[in-house]
């Protein structure tokens, strides 16, 4: 079973796309957190971080650098907040791999 993003990432359905290259894809989230809000995704298949791989060190950095690269084309020059959540305590909801790039105002600690 494809998840959404693995749904999106072969054009199944469609996103509103911010940034591509052939690690990742970067795409506005559906129901934004923040007035800015990004997810930054893998092409490859990585349930989650804790499922992760020494393998995959390349993958995980280069989705770290994409988000700071995504963040100054946004304008987010004052500031953001990078989020992975893991598990389901973690609140994660879709299992694959994503960073959530969220900036555009003041964010507070700690999270909920
Ligand atoms: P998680 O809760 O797994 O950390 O994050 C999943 C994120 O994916 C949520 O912020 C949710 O709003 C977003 N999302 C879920 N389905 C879609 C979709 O079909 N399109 C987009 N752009 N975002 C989605």
């Amino acid at each position: 079973m494809k998840t959404i993003f693995e749904k999106i990432i072969a054009r199944e359905i469609p996103a509103d796309i911010v940034y591509e290259d052939n690690t990742c894809l970067a795409i506005n989230d559906i129901d934004p957190q923040a007035p800015t809000h990004i997810l930054i995704i893998p092409k490859k298949v990585i349930p989650r971080v804790g499922d992760a791989h020494a393998d995959d060190q390349s993958v995980l950095g280069h989705l770290l650098l994409t988000a700071s690269k995504v963040a100054s084309a946004s304008g987010l020059q004052e500031g953001f907040r990078i989020v992975i959540n893991n598990g389901p305590q973690g609140g994660e909801t879709v299992p694959h791999l994503h960073v959530h790039l969220l900036g555009g105002r003041q964010l507070t600690w700690p999270p909920g």
